[in-house]
């Protein structure tokens, strides 16, 4: 007895995949959180921190503003109160009066203590000698254009002014307020004043804000008068130059502000706020630079916070999650398992079944083509015949659906022709209508594609499926097979091509209810007729899934009592232009039930082979006589024997005798010890060229594995399947036997 090897489960691949997609899921929507909520909270931060540096520029533009107004002024103050001494008056008018001088000295000695810069100077007009703090006086040219404040002073000035100038020597800027001095009758004979260290001020300023900001002070003109950077007061530098924010620039902004006014802006340099210095009519620009540390908020570490909590949510859940899946996955585990036993199971009992039905279907063959059987033997014989095929059909059945269930159903293209498949298939209705009163059509138009590509035995399984259920639910009337091509031409494989095939039939129906589940696994519709009925459920789900393997689908309409119509479409590819012609159509359409019935084996015509010899190799002995039986039909001498071993020792023997004993040999597959792919290997592997040549023909009961290919790369010629069909075993003794 064989026994089909057991075939090791598949790891289960599938590792729980509820549980992995969930995780996916989990992950995508916490980032998804992670990333619209970081959006939605820059967006809204940028927005806080743009209005908070709004106010605190404007506020900073105007402390600072309050800050130099205020120091300015107090200087101012006593600048006057120095102008209008009238010691120091006289002192200018005559400056070099001893006593006069040295009183006036002590006071303004005394003035210089009160300024927070302590720097003073003072000038008389009528010796023009420019006196500051303790340096040697010098005599002043009021012509000399640096010295235009003089003048300016002297004689332009009511009560005092402004002028600033940078000290290269001592890297300063000062701020200078000049006030006249006049005589009693108001002419000017000199003037004083003090002046402002800006520069240290300014530093002072930019050291509080650090990097955060940045003021500048600018005069009508636009020159810079205050900046961190003391070259840019050197320089006399243009604010728009150096801050440009574009429109019409800062200055021209600044200058129609009224006083006191301050304005906040958005800048490429971030936010920046423009105000007012009145007292000096000068300008002054606060500057906030966009940066990262404006986030470093308490906001920020909340928000961080709530992520890591929804992180750790998620976590949690997940966690919580897999426990509850475990044991449903477990569960699922086990319920894959037992499906793939099933699968298993059936594959190998249809395995089993095919060897023995083998010998049902084969030696009944070889009687029924005995001349001398009584009328009651061959009618019995036809019946044990036509209980091997049904066996067979459900057995291929089952194996096919084994097959899809464990992913093995590949579908094999080729080219194939369109009128012989029809024919085949019309010829098997045709053949099992037997006494049934009904008509048979066929509807196809003449310009059906004569040529087509896709997998011609799954193609004619779907027809025989639909024709043989339309055959088994139908009592009287007729059965309608059409079939159309048409372009599947919407799509970028424009080259295929779509087959229609419509089964409508007369028989009994089925119900609405029944319909949606007929194309499920193991489905038969539960009425009194259909139990009266052979057949597995199996039928449908195979052709929908075969259906589907090509692209396609299936649908049915169908009344009660009325009949049925299933209707199919799948993708074929298109090969040529070439179409099945008028008469090629006509023959096929002609082919009626009154017409003559064709019973294969009988119209079959064997060749005179007795000039040849075959070795059969198989493990089983009753195989052994159905082949034997069959292949003696043709007058070839047989040899058999029941293993792989003998089988190479007998070609050895012949090889190295130098003679050719057999023509071809018919090697059983599945054999204990040496299988049949083992002795076709060690027989190639002979040095002899009569051992590499010798064709040799695969027998299998196993189709479960779709071996073709491994028969092929193996030194096999050419397969059969068990129970051996007369007209395939036929057409490959006339071509690889009959040569
Ligand atoms: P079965 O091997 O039982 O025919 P199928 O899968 O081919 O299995 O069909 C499933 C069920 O669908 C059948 O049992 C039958 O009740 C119903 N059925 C299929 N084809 C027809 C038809 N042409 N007319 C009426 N009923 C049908």
């Amino acid at each position: 007895m064989i026994h089909n090897k057991p075939k090791a489960l598949i790891s289960y691949q599938k590792q729980a995949p509820v549980m992995s997609r969930f995780i996916i899921f989990s992950v995508i929507l916490f980032f998804v959180i992670l990333i619209t909520g970081s959006i939605a909270f820059i967006l809204s931060m940028r927005q806080i921190i743009r209005s908070n540096k709004g106010i605190e520029l404007s506020q900073l533009v105007e402390i600072e503003r309050v800050k130099l107004e205020t120091s300015v002024n107090n200087e101012v103050v006593i600048v006057l109160q120095m102008s209008n001494s009238p010691l120091i008056a006289r002192y200018f008018a005559n400056p070099n009066a001893p006593e006069l001088r040295q009183m006036a000295l002590e006071e303004i000695m005394s003035y210089r203590r009160s300024f927070a810069s302590e720097i003073i100077f003072w000038i008389s007009d009528v010796d023009k000698m420019f006196y500051y703090n303790d340096v040697d006086p010098y005599l002043m040219d009021p012509y000399n254009p640096d010295n235009y404040w003089y003048n300016m002073t002297l004689y332009d000035t009511e009560i005092y002014n402004f002028n600033i100038n940078y000290n290269p020597d001592l890297n300063v800027t000062n701020l200078w307020i000049n006030a006249p001095v006049f005589d009693p009758y108001g002419k000017p004979i000199g003037m004083l004043g003090t002046g402002i260290d800006i520069t240290t001020y300014l530093e002072m300023v930019n050291q509080n804000l650090a990097d955060r900001a940045s003021i500048f002070l600018f005069n009508a003109a636009g020159e810079i008068t205050g900046a961190r950077d003391p070259e840019m007061v050197e320089e006399k530098r243009n604010i728009d130059d150096e801050l440009w924010i574009g429109g019409e620039g800062i200055l021209s902004l600044a200058k129609t502000f009224a006083p006191y006014e301050t304005q906040i802006l958005d800048t490429p340099f971030g936010r920046i706020a423009i105000g007012t210095v009145p007292l000096l009519e000068w300008f002054s620009v606060a500057i906030m630079p966009d940066s990262l540390a404006d986030y470093n908020t308490a906001m920020t570490a909340f928000f961080i916070v709530v992520l890591v909590v929804i992180m750790v949510v998620f976590i949690i859940f997940n966690v919580f999650i897999f426990g509850l899946l475990q044991p449903l996955r477990k569960s699922m585990i086990e319920a894959e398992e037992a499906n793939r036993a099933k699968t298993a199971f059936l594959a190998n009992m249809s395995h089993e079944l095919r060897t023995p039905l083998n010998v049902v279907i084969g030696l009944t063959d070889l009687i029924m083509e005995e001349n001398n059987l009584t009328n009651g033997i061959t009618e019995n014989l036809h019946k044990i015949g036509k209980a091997g095929t049904t066996l067979l059909g459900i057995v291929n059945d089952i194996l096919d659906f084994s097959k899809v269930e464990s992913g093995k159903l590949t579908l094999t293209p080729t080219e194939y022709q369109t009128p012989s498949l029809l024919n085949d298939v019309i010829t098997l209705i045709v053949t099992r209508l037997g006494e049934k009163p009904i008509t048979f059509s066929l509807n196809i138009s003449d310009d059906f594609p004569r040529k087509l590509f896709g997998d011609d035995l799954r193609v004619k399984q779907i027809f025989n499926n639909l024709l043989s259920n339309a055959l088994k639910y139908t009592q009287e009337g007729k059965i309608e097979l059409t079939v159309n091509c048409c372009s599947a031409g919407t799509d970028e494989r424009d080259t295929d091509l779509w087959m229609e095939i419509i089964v409508s039939d007369t028989g009994i129906g089925i119900s609405k209810e029944n319909m949606e589940k007929l194309f499920s696994d193991y489905y038969q519709v539960e009425n009194n007729a259909s139990r009266r009925i052979e057949g597995t459920g199996l039928g449908l789900s195979i052709t929908r899934l075969l259906v589907e393997l090509m692209d396609g689908s299936i649908s049915v309409e169908s009344e009660l009592g009325k009949g049925s119509v299933f209707l199919t479409r799948f993708r074929q590819g298109f090969v040529d232009t070439n179409t099945i012609g008028h008469e090629t159509a006509e023959k096929l359409r002609r082919f009626r039930y009154a017409e003559e019935k064709l019973t294969g084996s009988k119209k079959l015509v064997r060749l005179d082979l007795s000039h040849t010899k075959v070795l059969v190799v198989d493990d089983m002995q009753t195989n052994l006589d159905v082949a034997a039986g069959l292949l003696s039909k043709y007058k070839m001498q047989v040899d058999c024997v029941l293993s792989g071993q003998e089988a190479v020792e007998k070609i050895r023997r012949g090889a190295a005798k130098g003679e050719p004993v057999y023509n071809a040999i018919f090697m059983d597959h599945m054999m204990p010890g040496m299988d049949g792919i083992e002795a076709t290997v060690a027989i190639r592997a002979l040095d002899s060229e009569y051992a590499k040549t010798i064709p040799i023909i695969a027998l299998t009961a196993n189709a479960i594995q779709g071996t073709e290919n491994v028969f092929y790369a193996n030194g096999f010629q050419a397969f059969l399947t068990k129970p051996i069909d007369l007209m395939q075993l036929d057409s490959l003794i006339r071509k690889w036997v009959a040569i």
